[in-house]
């Protein structure tokens, strides 16, 4: 069995709270954030390499960051 990576601990442990959700990914608001609203966008299926996420994979990535950017925008506005 492969070692779990840092990613798969994220998504495993779940201590952020979770902005955004679907089968393929999941974006968590960091515990200890860089800077403010700083939000992991993990795909849920490890690869060694960003290039090995299919074309859905990549598709999802994308609907989590569109989610999440509208999110901290709403929250940044307030
Ligand atoms: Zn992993």
């Amino acid at each position: 069995m492969m070692d779990e990576c840092v990613f798969c601990r994220v998504i495993r442990n779940r201590k952020g709270k979770v902005l955004f959700e679907n089968d393929k990914v999941i974006a968590i608001l960091n515990i200890h954030p860089v800077s403010k609203g700083y939000t992991l966008i993990i795909p849920k299926r490890h690869v060694e390499t960003p290039d090995r996420l299919t074309e859905e994979e990549w598709h999802a990535v994308f609907e989590a960051f569109k989610t999440v950017k509208s999110l901290l925008d709403e929250i940044k506005t307030r």
